[in-house]
């Protein structure tokens, strides 16, 4: 008899990085159920996969309730607006789809007998005080500024995650994840990266916010897909950071973007958002022993795959 193929649910999984995880789950041969209201997301980032018979796509809400029949041998959690400009567009879905979400999919992970992955971010650290941000940091964050609903939705979700896996006995996991670019970014979504890249190819000024001063560090997606497979199938509860430690500021990031998309474009100043944070580095120390992970791809390389990807796909 053959043996059945695992089931895997991803939330989120029309947005950029679920498709990418939806891409990965089924070339290694699993059963994918997708699973996505569309808020920030896209049909066409997944458009490639209707016709595999192990991709199925249902278009729900996950902050409500979700029910499927037949096995679910894993649940990733990954809806959510990501970009400060979408979370900030929609406060109050992305409060819900970080607390009722994770409730609702964490249900199904119990009923199921299911291994649980949510996907936190570098935002837990806040405006981080301690640099760089190891996973023992318990952050600075401000609860009620603009960010507030995003990073507090994200720490709600760790803690019911670890609720759950302390009194349920759940199998869970949580990924930390940093600044992650790559194909499939929407091109307004309001990031740096799209809007710099969008800005360079067409030779209008970049959008430079305060001095250029605060850092990030940019982490390509295929590195970021490889970090969250291993995590999921290592034995580890507790939170790792998963991103790329090369630090840059604003300013030279957007140097870089300007030679490499071979542009004329300057620079021009905008007020920092509040609560920006000033600086961001994952400490991936633990990542490096537990998952035995260390990104590959250095800026460079990752930043040269985006531009082409935004001409050939977004620029008329
Ligand atoms: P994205 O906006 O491209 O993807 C998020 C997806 O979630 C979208 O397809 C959206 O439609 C879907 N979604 C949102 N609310 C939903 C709901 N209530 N029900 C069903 N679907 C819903 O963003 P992304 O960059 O791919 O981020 C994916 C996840 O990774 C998010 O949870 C985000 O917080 C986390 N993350 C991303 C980064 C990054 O740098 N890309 C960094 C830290 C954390
Ligand atoms: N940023 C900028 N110009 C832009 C968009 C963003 O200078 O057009 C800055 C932003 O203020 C932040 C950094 O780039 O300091 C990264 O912003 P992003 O929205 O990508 O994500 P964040 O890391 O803040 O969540």
């Amino acid at each position: 008899m053959s043996k059945r193929k695992k089931v895997i649910v991803v939330t989120g999984g029309a947005g950029f990085l679920g498709s990418h995880l939806c891409d990965r789950f089924l070339e290694d041969g699993l059963r994918v159920l997708c699973v996505d209201n569309l808020i920030t997301g896209h049909m066409r980032n997944i458009r490639h996969l209707l016709r595999d018979k192990n991709f199925r796509f249902i278009k729900h809400d996950v902050s409500k309730k979700l029910h499927f029949k037949g096995p679910v041998d894993y649940v990733l959690h990954f809806a959510s607006p990501a970009s400060p400009v979408d979370y900030l567009k929609y406060p109050i879905p992305t409060l819900k789809v970080g607390s009722l979400g994770a409730h609702n999919t964490l249900g199904l992970a119990k009923l199921k007998k299911a291994r649980y992955l949510m996907a936190s971010t570098s935002e837990i650290y806040g405006d981080p005080e301690v640099h760089p941000q190891k996973e023992t940091y318990w952050g600075h964050v401000n609860p009620v500024g603009p960010r507030g609903c995003y990073d507090e939705a994200k720490r709600f979700a760790e803690a019911i995650t670890m609720a759950y896996h302390r009194y349920h006995k759940i199998d869970t996991r949580i990924v930390r994840i940093f600044n992650t670019y790559g194909p499939r970014m929407r091109i307004n979504d309001g990031r740096v990266v799209p809007n710099f890249i969008y800005q360079a190819l067409h030779n209008k000024p970049l959008t430079i916010y305060g001095f250029g001063k605060q850092t990030r560090s940019f982490c390509y997606y295929s590195d970021l897909i490889e970090g969250i497979v291993r995590l999921l199938y290592a034995k580890f509860h507790s939170p790792v950071n998963i991103g790329n430690p090369d630090e840059f500021t604003i300013l030279q990031f957007a140097k870089l973007v300007i030679k490499e998309s071979n542009s004329k474009s300057t620079l021009t100043y905008r007020p920092l958002p509040m609560d920006d944070p000033k600086q961001r580095k994952p400490d991936i120390t633990l990542a490096g022993k537990y998952l035995k992970w260390i990104p590959k791809i250095k800026l460079q390389t990752g930043l040269r795959e985006t531009i082409q990807w935004f001409k050939e796909n977004l620029i008329d």
